[in-house]
């Protein structure tokens, strides 16, 4: 919102953000109020007011038929090229897999006769999207300046694997701050963001995944992660919404009018246009709870509705979803979100 606006709104409102919503029914604006408690209630609000301007503008009475695909992070025991028909057993419409060992040690050598049979094998199910989780250990923002490094110097290695394989998109944690403070650990982040994007070519896109905000991960909140997409300046970075992390950390989008809030707060700090795909996880812990428990969908805190609120959703009806869930009922989550998207 421009700061002519804003001035404009402060002394007009008192305190008071009138948010004018569309009533369906009626075609008619609705006015609602809020009371302003504090600062960052205040921005919210104007957050919330901005996308409600939006929403009135850009409205279309067309129902949207999600395209999202589904699909769920599979292993690669007994080789990469194993994965697309691990995958297809459980009904995926895309995938996601660990390229290397997530604990630690060196990858496995990807030649020609793996890459071909990886890329036979998604064709024949096909699979024409599929995505790579870097390692557990990535952490950007260590104090150890050999642990960055190696940090860096793995998630490069991972997006030229990735690209190789013909993955749409790696992903990444970003680490936690455990010895620095957290404006310290941010400028780190980006610091080691600028040199693994830094005259790359690869095809594989990279996106950064928030955290529930568990200890002292960095990236649970919209704002922190706006921050750091800002300070590497590449526009080529995206974002991975895991929606445990995000119940967890606290943005709710169990109702509509919740998720509607979450979502323009989103759009005026990250942007909408930023998120490529998203981790769907329903959450055993509640909401703010900062704890990163996965649950099975409609099982959990979220439920069910939360999930149909992102899956028709306009916004994200050409995003993809990936479940990491216990492996054993991953099957029924696929088939529990196709059914949303479907019916
Ligand atoms: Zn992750
Ligand atoms: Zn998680």
């Amino acid at each position: 919102m421009s700061g002519l606006l804003k001035s404009f709104l402060i002394p007009l409102l008192h305190n008071t953000i009138y948010i004018i919503t569309k009533n369906n029914k009626s075609k008619n604006k609705a006015f609602k109020k809020r009371k302003i408690k504090n600062k960052k209630h205040y921005s919210n609000a104007i957050a919330v007011l901005e996308c409600s301007y939006l929403n009135i503008y850009s409205s279309n009475p067309v129902k949207y038929l999600s395209a999202m695909k589904f699909g769920a992070h599979v292993s690669i025991a007994g080789g990469i090229d194993e994965a697309p028909l691990r995958a297809h057993g459980l009904g995926c419409e895309c995938f996601q897999i660990f390229s290397r060992s997530p604990r630690g040690g060196k990858p496995a050598e990807l030649n020609d006769r793996i890459i071909e049979s990886f890329l036979s094998e998604c064709a024949k199910y096909n699979i024409a999207e599929y995505y790579i989780h870097t390692p557990y250990y990535i952490n950007l923002c260590s104090e150890k300046k050999i642990l960055r490094d190696s940090s860096i110097a793995i998630i490069k290695e991972e997006l030229e694997r990735g690209s190789a394989l013909g993955a749409k998109y790696i992903m990444t944690h970003l680490g936690s701050s455990r010895e620095t403070n957290r404006k310290q650990a941010v400028k780190m982040i980006i610091e080691g963001l600028k040199r693994i994007v830094d005259n790359t070519g690869f095809s594989t896109q990279l996106l950064l995944e928030n955290t529930a905000g568990q200890g002292t991960t960095i990236g649970n909140s919209f704002e922190e992660l706006a921050e750091i997409l800002e300070g590497v300046r590449d526009s080529n970075i995206g974002i991975c919404i895991d929606t445990a992390h995000l119940f967890a950390s606290g943005y709710d989008i169990r109702t509509k009018e919740k998720f509607k809030e979450t979502i323009c707060l989103l759009s005026s700090t990250i942007g909408i246009k930023k998120i490529k795909l998203f981790h769907g996880n329903d959450s055993k812990v509640d909401l703010g709870e900062k704890k990163d428990r996965h649950e099975h969908i409609g099982k959990g805190k979220i439920g069910t509705r939360g999930f149909k609120n992102i899956i028709k959703s306009r916004d994200f009806r050409n995003i993809n979803m990936i479940v990491e869930t216990p492996p054993e009922k991953v099957g029924d989550d696929i088939k529990a979100l196709k059914n949303l998207r479907d019916k």
